[in-house]
């Protein structure tokens, strides 16, 4: 969305892809090509007239405005920048569980093709005459750690294989003796959805005898086999471990910090406080960089949302246009709105004005005074939750940041050489915050899916819903070229199966 008239844009990455990640579970058993789900950057470049460098981001310097990168060959480059905009993702978490190098995982194209060609050995290997029935056990024992939208998509692509091409392929393997387990820490699976969709997800998961083990954790993992048990409670402190052979077993759980956002986190120092990702401010802007030059947007960073509590008094004085030390009803839906527009995360607690002045006005007096302001103020910042790592919030900062550069481009504001330049820091400053719109959440079953609108608004595995599933991630494609290679590859796959092939 950036104006090309307005920046010189050079994009640096060390793949020179962009990689549609919500389909890439379906490309571990064959249902889709690798290649439909990758579009090549510089074809996107070419609309921008940007430059596309394949190295990978290692240091900012912060005083000569440079990224510092590194190309495969190990030699360095500075790029210098006006602004600069961090997008470099994370990856998985490993929560100090030692083994992983023994476990698949699905973050990439080439993790992608690992875990294929491991599913497709396995049942190879199982379906060899030299294969003992005890390794033949083992060899088909798929163990998934983790039961977020990446682990439960994964274990449906694999549900399709066994129910439309295993008999087909592999007439000496039925389905019996195929296990698929999942292992997830918490209560239920697909946990961040509606409490409805994760049991409707088990139901559906139990009757298609995949293994649901929550409660539990994985706390090792061999080569052949995961050691894991349940969660400690007062009441059994050191519960015991159990052993789970697999023949392949996917990691899923949680994201960290890249090499990269971990080195610049260190080097911004206090102003840099989260664990996972780098802190921003409502306008993206990286803490801690003085000229707010920086931004970083997507799965390697996360909004800081400030504790409105601390500024009572203030919101309080304001409001209280008549000074009769209350807020009445019109006072408090003004002050409503002005919250809203001042920290967009406020919306979803005071959109309802109404409701919410009846709720938190305990004593019934018709107005809300200062203590039940400091109480619903508290309830707020206490249920402000940091948004979730999904393309969904990614796109849309994305396209945020891009109309705000072009706005302040526009204006001719904050470009160093331009005369009469106050610096950047004021003009953003006008500009509006981001606000994210929550569209949904979708996740593939196996022969069904389930969405998530908000509000009540379910869907869980209705006639069609896979269609469903599958045109809104259709019409997500950045191009024209994946949109017709999908609808290619999900036509292939009904008319001649899955691609079993290994290569
Ligand atoms: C299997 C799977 C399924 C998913 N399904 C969904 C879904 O259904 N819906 C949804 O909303 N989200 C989904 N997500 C999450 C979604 O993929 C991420 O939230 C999204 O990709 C984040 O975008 P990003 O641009 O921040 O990072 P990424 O998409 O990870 O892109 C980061 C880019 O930065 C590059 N990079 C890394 N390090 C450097 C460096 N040092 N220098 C330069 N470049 C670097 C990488 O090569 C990569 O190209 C899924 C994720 C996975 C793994």
């Amino acid at each position: 969305s950036l104006d090309k008239d307005a920046y010189d844009i050079t994009v640096i990455s060390p793949t020179n892809y962009f990689l549609f990640t919500p389909l890439l579970p379906s490309t571990t058993v064959g249902t889709l090509e690798m290649r439909s789900l990758v579009e090549p950057i510089r074809s996107v470049c070419r609309r921008k007239n940007a430059r596309f460098l394949q190295c990978e981001a290692q240091e900012l310097d912060l005083e000569n405005k440079e990224i510092i990168a590194k190309d495969d060959q190990g030699r360095t480059y500075h790029q210098p920048y006006d602004r600069l905009i961090i997008a470099v993702g994370s990856q998985s978490m490993t929560f100090g569980v030692p083994g992983l190098e023994h476990c698949n995982k699905l973050k990439t194209i080439t993790d992608a093709r690992e875990t294929r060609a491991r599913v497709i050995d396995c049942f190879e290997r199982a379906s060899l005459p030299t294969t003992t029935p005890k390794e033949k056990e083992k060899l088909l024992s798929f163990v998934i750690c983790g039961g977020g939208p990446t682990g439960v998509e994964f274990a449906a692509e694999l549900y399709d294989f066994l129910v439309d091409d295993l008999p087909g392929y592999f007439p000496s393997i039925s389905r019996d003796e195929v296990q698929v387990s999942i292992i997830q820490s918490g209560d239920h699976i697909l946990n961040t959805y509606d409490k409805e969709i994760s049991s409707y997800t088990e139901q559906h998961f139990s009757r298609s005898h995949i293994n649901v083990i929550t409660n539990h954790r994985v706390r090792a993992v061999a080569e052949d086999h995961i050691v894991y048990a349940r969660k400690p409670t007062k009441d059994d402190p050191n519960p015991e471990e159990k052993i789970l052979p697999f023949g392949m077993c996917m990691w899923t759980t949680g994201i960290a910090m890249t090499p990269f956002t971990k080195h610049l986190k260190e080097q911004l120092g206090g102003a840099q406080k989260n664990a996972r990702a780098l802190e921003t401010d409502s306008r993206l802007r990286v803490a801690g960089v003085p000229d707010g030059s920086v931004y970083a947007l997507g799965d390697c960073s996360t909004i800081m949302n400030p504790k409105l509590v601390r500024g009572i008094v203030e919101y309080f004085e304001e409001a209280d246009t008549n000074h009769d030390g209350v807020l009445d009803h019109d006072e408090f839906a003004h002050l409503s709105q002005a919250l809203i527009r001042r920290f967009p995360h406020t919306e979803m607690h005071l959109s309802k004005a109404g409701e919410i002045f009846r709720m938190y006005d305990k004593d019934g007096t018709g107005s809300i005074d200062l203590d039940e302001f400091r109480v619903l103020l508290s309830d707020i910042d206490q249920r402000s939750t940091t948004l979730p790592a999904t393309a969904q919030v990614a796109a849309q900062q994305g396209k945020y940041l891009a109309k705000k550069l072009n706005t302040l481009a526009a204006h001719s504001l904050g470009m160093p050489g331009n005369a009469g330049d106050g610096g950047s820091v004021p003009y953003d400053e006008a500009l509006a915050r981001f606000h994210y719109s929550h569209l949904g959440s979708l996740a593939y079953v196996g022969g069904t899916a389930v969405a998530d609108f908000g509000d009540g608004f379910l869907v869980k595995g209705l006639f069609g819903a896979k269609y469903l599933w599958r045109g809104v991630y259709w019409s997500e494609q950045v191009s024209f070229r994946t949109r017709a290679l999908l609808a290619l590859d999900w036509t292939k796959e009904l008319l001649f199966g899955r691609d079993s092939s290994r290569f």
